[in-house]
């Protein structure tokens, strides 16, 4: 089973990949309508948005926790804010 390079999400079937191509390293949602990927930026928003929602974290904790989670990514390890 392939993961997600960006997002740490597994992709099991067809509708997960990037363009619903399997050959990709990446997922739909890490992907924007004109098939280019998300930022670093982008990324932060999306996870901390996320954890807000789902672990009730505030602003500032939730941003600290999604580049965290994003750098474990071997997309991101090297990003830059
Ligand atoms: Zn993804």
């Amino acid at each position: 089973m392939k993961q997600c390079i960006s997002c740490g999400m597994p992709m099991r079937k067809k509708e997960d990949f990037a363009n619903q191509d399997m050959t990709k390293d990446y997922c739909v949602y890490c992907v924007k309508e004109d098939g280019s990927m998300n930022t670093f930026s982008e990324m932060v928003d999306g996870t901390a948005k996320f954890l807000i929602q789902t672990q009730g974290l505030s602003e500032e904790a939730a941003r600290e926790a999604a580049v965290y989670q994003l750098k474990q990514l071997p997309h991101w390890k090297n990003a830059e804010e």
